[in-house]
């Protein structure tokens, strides 16, 4: 039986509630519609999407180019398996490889599924190549990292909410200290199982946290020194946000191992990918890894149209130039209320820290305000605001924005 149709945002809410799992705890605004950087909820009403699905929409919602390469190839071809070639499947990974500049690509979905290809291929390595005895491989990850859901993912998390009661975990994995050079030299040096070091340039879950300038370029010569892969996960910096294609562009750092997701597809399909040189890459045979829907003919041609836009929009330089401008107008907000204490990011991944405990709700209250003002923001780690538009806006939305924002927090009580 169909209900009637059921169009408000409150009922909306209600069947989420009732039927759905509670595993997210969403801002209350139910959205129907996106157009650039912008969405309209059920009622019509207009917002700036300030967190574009936490950084998959750089391209800005329903780009035309990205739309149409779905659509086209949606009415030729959508999945094949790996089980034959498609004809979209290599053009997509020769074009790819060149972009990033890597010599092989490994197809995945979603974020999470290309670290868990990142841990799998860097264990490989580490037994077939550098000679760790199996079974003792080990890889290095920072305290207050995110790299996913899955259960390998959250057996090393320092977030208690993301792994308690989903033990037993797997084994492996040494957390150190984020920024901090020190530490990472320490372990290596002390351990000759090390295979790996998996790091975000900038930790965004967990607030935001940009490393010291020449932490990305010293953490990589120190892995070369010990023969350890370089993992850089760029599911969220990746791909144009902060303002260089990669956020270890900054740093002129080539990880040997790149994981990306989010806005390789500009938000349009789920598509994640590895990448890594031959070397690396070819520890990797028929049948030891693989996804049935990784590298479908659709996810390609959507990826290739995403990547596209990307060069042909600049978007690594409007990201840079417009992050310039947000940070400055924001530090001015700072000295103007002691609510923000303080503004920190890089390109067009920003962060304020609210003035209060980390327990408290007043970056939700703000965040409710913001929405009520026509900006969708959220607030990660209790007391933090993610700001993280679309890159496709102009100067005149992004000081619109900035309005918005600078009046809702100073009016906030
Ligand atoms: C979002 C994210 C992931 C996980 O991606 P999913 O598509 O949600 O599985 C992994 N690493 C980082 C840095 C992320 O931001």
């Amino acid at each position: 039986m169909i209900a009637t149709k059921i169009t408000t945002s409150q009922h909306l809410i209600e069947l989420e509630e009732q039927h759905g799992a509670h595993n997210y705890h969403p801002l209350p605004v139910v959205l129907s519609r996106g157009e650039g950087v912008f969405v309209w909820d059920v009622e019509g009403k207009k917002y700036y999407d300030f967190l574009s699905a936490y950084s998959a929409i750089n391209q800005g919602h329903g780009h035309p180019k990205i739309i149409n390469a779905l659509i086209n190839q949606a009415q030729k071809l959508t999945l094949t398996s790996r089980a034959f070639y498609n004809d979209v499947l290599g053009v997509y990974e020769k074009y790819t490889t060149n972009f990033f500049g890597f010599d092989k690509l490994l197809p995945m979905n979603t974020g999470a599924e290309a670290v868990e290809t990142a841990i799998k291929l860097t264990r490989k390595w580490a037994y077939e190549k550098k000679g760790i005895n199996e079974n003792k491989a080990q890889i290095v990850v920072c305290k207050n990292n995110f790299h996913g859901r899955t259960t390998t993912i959250v057996s090393f998390s320092s977030d208690t909410n993301a792994s308690k009661n989903f033990g037993p975990f797997t084994p492996g994995f040494i957390i150190i200290p984020y920024n901090d050079v020190e530490a990472l030299e320490k372990v290596l040096s002390e351990n000759k199982n090390i295979a790996g070091f998996l790091v975000e340039p900038i930790q965004g879950e967990a607030g935001v946290y940009v490393p010291n300038e020449g932490y990305l370029a010293a953490t990589k010569k120190i892995c070369e020194k010990y023969n350890v892969l370089f993992i850089a996960d760029e599911v969220q910096t990746g791909i144009a946000r902060t303002g260089k294609l990669l956020a270890v562009d900054h740093e002129n750092v080539k990880p040997d191992v790149l994981i990306l997701g989010k806005a390789l597809s500009g938000g349009v399909y789920p598509v994640s990918a590895v990448l890594a040189n031959n070397d690396i890459m070819s520890v990797i045979k028929p049948g030891q890894h693989g996804s049935t829907y990784g590298g479908n003919p659709i996810a390609a041609a959507v990826a290739i149209a995403a990547l596209e836009v990307v060069a042909e929009e600049d978007l690594a330089n409007k990201a840079e130039q417009l992050g310039i401008i947000f940070r400055n107008e924001l530090s001015d907000l700072s000295k103007q209320t002691n609510l923000v204490k303080l503004v920190r990011g890089k390109g067009l991944l920003n962060a304020i820290v609210i003035n209060d405990t980390e327990d408290s709700d007043t970056a939700w209250k703000i965040c409710l305000k913001l929405r009520d003002n026509g900006l969708l923001a959220k607030p990660t780690h209790g007391n933090i605001i993610r700001f993280a538009p679309p890159l496709v806006m102009n100067e005149e939305q992004l000081m619109d924005c900035i309005s918005i924002i600078k009046k809702t927090i100073l009016e906030f009580k």
